[in-house]
């Protein structure tokens, strides 16, 4: 029999009570087939990145066990945001739901939907917090610890919500 992957996903929303949207989602995420949500972070609030002109965003990562390909999770992950009927008008515009495959186990992934570990992962600390909440101990496939990361992109204006 197949055995599960650890997996770890990111969620963003800054549209439609992003709040809400992040809680669902998370609900959701233990809803999916073939998976065990193990654990979720905090919310934390997050300013924009790229246009300023757009609300903050809510943002947190969840822990989950998979035996899904990486691309069938990716599916559901999509067919998420379009629940949450994402609207995305312009790049690193304001978004209802975004959901990325932040890690999948160990492995690198590079095709054409899907890129793993997340290129943006080690660069930004709304993931990299929330990351290191629930996995503080987290190596990354190339052997790197997530607490080098954390002094790089130190905690700034991200608020870990109550
Ligand atoms: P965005 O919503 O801006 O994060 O980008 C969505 C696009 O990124 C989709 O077309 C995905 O196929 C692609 N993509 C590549 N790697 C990933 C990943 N690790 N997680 C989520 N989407 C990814």
């Amino acid at each position: 029999m197949a055995e599960a992957v650890h997996c770890f996903i990111g969620l963003g929303s800054n549209l439609d009570n992003p709040t809400d949207q992040v809680i669902q989602a998370l609900k959701e995420l233990q809803d999916l087939p073939d998976s065990t949500l193990l654990s979720c972070s905090s919310l934390y609030r997050s300013d924009p990145m790229g246009p300023q002109d757009q609300p903050d965003y809510i943002n947190a990562v969840a822990m989950l066990d998979t035996l899904l390909s990486p691309v069938a999770l990716l599916d559901q992950l999509q067919a998420l945001e379009q629940i949450h009927q994402r609207k995305r008008l312009q790049h690193w515009g304001p978004r209802t739901l975004d959901l990325d495959l932040l890690l999948y186990g160990n492995q690198l992934i590079s095709c054409e939907r899907l890129t793993v570990p997340h290129p943006g992962l080690t660069e930004r600390n709304f993931v990299l917090w929330p990351l290191a909440e629930i996995a503080p101990d987290l190596k990354f496939p190339d052997g790197s610890l997530i607490q080098t990361y954390l002094d790089q992109q130190p905690l700034g204006t991200l608020q870990r919500l109550p």
